[in-house]
């Protein structure tokens, strides 16, 4: 803290990119505030294996990884809060943020929200999520040992997802609401190839199917597919529903606050984590329409902490 209860840094999210900032934040003495949203850790508490993370040679959980993340930051002075943010405001120097109702101010604001997976918006895929119906098939395929699951998309993450879900189901049927897919040429075909994968073209899930079991437990026995060029409407069995529609950037709070693309992706100046505002940077999936993996997320939560702590420096605030 510096000034009149000023922070150095604050972190808005605390995912690979979050707490990485806030590492090199907190061994740079800027003892940095991290607040760390709805899901601490971030989309890798809800995977399982992470076996891409460089210095992990026989692979390490996902909730695992950040636990490290978050205690390596803390013991150099970072200060984590299971805290939401509720409004932010940028006009003004020192910046305002105001989480649960508590005003904070800050020099400077690294912003690490991170995507979450895009939803259908039909009902009965909020009444089935965890019951069936998931958003991540490195996390819930292995309880489809031998079934059959639906994949909803047509994109590089349902090609990925497909093929990584034929691993434990028996069956998948991929549901595309156009006749060509939009993934590239490589997973299309690693896709089609793979005699466990069947497409359904021109379709949409209009809706999820499901029952009670003998526990009382809710479970998906099917989906009704609408042909969108027909409208016709037919029910289908399977035993699972993957999304696969694409990610969000969750960047609602900085709406007209932050320069961002036409998605919602915060847009970065050139090769660095600067915003159109002066002191405030974006690291992270939530400024990543393309690599958005965990150690690119950390590479810009890094560089996101150098680039505050310079700003610091440059400004007089060291
Ligand atoms: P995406 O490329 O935006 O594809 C989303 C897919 O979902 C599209 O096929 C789209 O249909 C469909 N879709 C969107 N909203 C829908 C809705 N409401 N109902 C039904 N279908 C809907 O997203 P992505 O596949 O997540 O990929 C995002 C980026 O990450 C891409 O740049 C991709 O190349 C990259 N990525 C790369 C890899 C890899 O290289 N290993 C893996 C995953 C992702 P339309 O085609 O009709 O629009």
């Amino acid at each position: 803290m510096s000034g009149e209860n000023v922070h150095n840094v604050i972190i808005i999210g605390s995912g690979p990119a979050g707490l990485t900032a806030a590492l090199y934040a907190a061994r740079a003495n800027l003892s940095p505030l991290v607040f760390e949203g709805p899901q601490p850790g971030g989309q890798l508490t809800i995977t399982t294996e992470v076996e891409n993370y460089p210095g992990f040679a026989d692979g390490i959980m996902g909730p695992a990884l950040m636990d490290v993340m978050r205690k390596q930051a803390q013991k150099f002075g970072a200060d984590c809060q299971f805290k939401m943010v509720d409004e932010v405001d940028f006009s003004k120097r020192p910046f305002r943020i105001v989480a649960e109702g508590k005003e904070y101010l800050a020099h400077t604001v690294i912003v690490s929200t991170g995507a979450s997976a895009k939803l259908l918006n039909i009902a009965s895929e909020s009444e089935y999520m965890g019951y069936g119906v998931s958003a991540c098939a490195t996390c819930d395929g292995f309880f489809f040992k031998n079934q059959h699951v639906v994949v909803v998309g047509g994109g590089d993450t349902a090609m990925e997802e497909a093929t990584y879900l034929t691993k434990h189901a028996a069956r998948v049927t991929v549901v595309h609401r156009r006749n060509e897919l939009r993934a590239s040429k490589v997973m299309q075909e690693r896709a089609m190839k793979n005699p466990k994968i069947d497409f359904i073209w021109d379709s949409v899930v209009a809706d999820v199917i499901g029952e009670k079991n003998e526990l009382g437990h809710k479970k998906v026995t099917g989906v009704k597919i609408r042909n969108v060029k027909t409208n016709e409407v037919t029910d289908f069995k399977c035993d699972g529903l993957f999304l696969a529609i694409g990610h969000q950037p969750n960047t609602k709070l900085f709406q007209g606050k932050l320069d961002m693309d036409s998605v919602g992706y915060l847009v970065t100046k050139g090769r660095s984590t600067l915003t159109n505002v002066p002191g405030v940077f974006a690291a992270g999936d939530v400024a990543d329409p393309t690599y958005r993996q965990a150690v690119s997320a950390a590479g810009t939560g890094c560089m996101a902490a150098i680039d505050a702590e310079r700003f610091l420096v440059h400004e007089g605030h060291d």
